[in-house]
């Protein structure tokens, strides 16, 4: 039943068919939301064991003798380093255990970058005359916002099924030096669930840039987040392809354990070449006498290892893999055939890439909100908020009751057929 196929009479019917199906979901005053990317309760019950880890102050005593209770330790306890070493394959030389926040510690890279330049600047960037940061698209919003919020020129890219689109960001990054970085979620992208293929790590790792300070913002957010822990998606090294092209200081990497145990309560960690972490800790002791390392503590006896922590993510998997899978069924059952509509089935992180007949989104939106169903802003996964297509729609279905995740899914489908069909029947 491809809808593109239809006549305007075929079109006609159904567009009554689907108006009447809308009104009775209009009837039913439904509140449901498929917006937000946040564990739902089963999830963070998972970690509660975390909320008792640390019961005295002897649990406060660190292996060197240490007492987490007090200042100092600015990079981070070293129970904490040794973990994230294992569970990431990163040296701790490399590493900084830091606050409870990642995307914290990405606006602070930046700014930093902005008041003191990086390693290799030759002047701080707020003194350059103008600054640009690529941003492959759909992305993060919030990673959008950090570089707008600074001053930086926002320029989209391409994503493509292996990554961004290469032949755009090496063409971009060698030939204007205002170009100082690009932001990757290499890892189960937000929000198309893309891992990057090592032939994208590598040319990352390799490709000329003008600007010699140029940074490659790894947000490896869900890097552990897979949802078929037996079969997960491996990504390349950043840190090895770039070191083989003699670029060790383009990546800043950071990585978090907001849905790994608690967002907001989490630990966050940033890695970087030893020259970068030096460069780095000289400021960040202005900003913070240390971290929070009674949750660092407190993270490292709840896990023990990484081999736990990767034990814990299957359970996570467990709860969230049937959401994904029931999601994708609905979506092929009920629209598949139609036309109107594509996604990627991820195999990890957070959000299923809806993307749907073209100028169509925004229409969808509404509908979807008049239904009594929330989903992300439309436009909010491209830079300045505006998806040049109308196109694309992130789903999350982590957050709302199961039941409700299915009745949001259906009013989408329904609301992004009537969409469909209004705008064939302008043409
Ligand atoms: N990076 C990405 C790609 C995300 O999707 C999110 C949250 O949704 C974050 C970072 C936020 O991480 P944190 O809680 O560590 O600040």
């Amino acid at each position: 039943m491809n809808y593109q196929n239809f006549d305007k009479a075929q079109l006609g019917a159904l567009h009554e068919q689907l108006l009447a199906e809308y009104e009775a979901i209009k009837a039913q005053g439904l509140a449901l939301d498929l917006s937000r990317g946040k564990p739902c309760r089963e999830q963070l019950d998972l970690s509660d064991g975390l909320l008792d880890c640390v019961k005295d102050n002897a649990d406060t005593k660190g292996i060197k003798g240490f007492d987490y209770r007090n200042y100092g330790l600015l990079d981070g306890i070293p129970e904490a380093k040794t973990l994230f070493s294992e569970l990431l394959g990163i040296p701790e030389s490399r590493l900084i255990v830091a606050g409870n926040s990642s995307l914290n510690l990405m606006y602070d890279a930046l700014s930093r970058a902005m008041l003191y330049g990086v390693v290799g600047s030759e002047r701080p960037w707020c003194r350059e005359e103008k600054v640009k940061f690529l941003c492959p698209c759909p992305g993060y919003d919030r990673h959008f916002a950090v570089t707008e919020s600074l001053g930086f020129e926002l320029i989209p890219v391409k994503m493509t099924p292996t990554g961004p689109d290469m032949d755009e960001v090496e063409a971009l990054a060698a030939a204007d030096a205002a170009i100082k970085g690009i932001w990757c979620c290499p890892k189960y992208s937000n929000p198309d669930g893309i891992t990057y293929s090592d032939e994208t790590v590598e040319r990352l790792g390799a490709m000329k840039t003008a600007a010699p300070d140029f940074r490659i913002m790894w947000d490896n957010a869900y890097c552990i987040h897979d949802l078929y822990p037996d079969a997960p998606d491996v990504l390349a090294d950043i840190f090895a392809a770039c070191e083989r092209h003699g670029n060790v200081d383009r990546v800043f990497y950071f990585a978090s354990t907001s849905k790994v145990t608690y967002p907001g309560a989490g630990v966050a960690v940033m890695a970087a070449s030893e020259a970068n972490i030096k460069q780095i800790l000289k400021v960040m002791g202005i900003q913070t006498i240390g971290f929070d390392k009674i949750n660092q503590i407190r993270h490292v006896k709840y896990f023990g290892n990484a081999e736990n922590v990767m034990a814990h993510m299957r359970k996570q998997a467990d709860v969230l893999r049937p959401r994904f899978e029931r999601v994708l069924q609905i979506l092929s059952e009920e629209i598949a055939d139609s036309g109107i509509a594509s996604w990627i089935a991820p195999r990890g992180g957070y959000f299923i890439s809806f993307y749907v007949m073209e100028g169509c989104a925004k229409r969808i939106f509404t509908l979807c909100k008049e239904a009594g169903v929330v989903l992300t802003t439309v436009g909010a996964t491209y830079p300045y908020g505006v998806d040049p297509h109308d196109s694309n729609i992130r789903i999350a279905p982590t957050w709302p009751a199961f039941a409700d995740m299915e009745a949001a899914t259906r009013v989408l489908t329904t609301c992004t057929k009537l969409a469909a069909v209004e705008k064939l029947l302008e043409k």
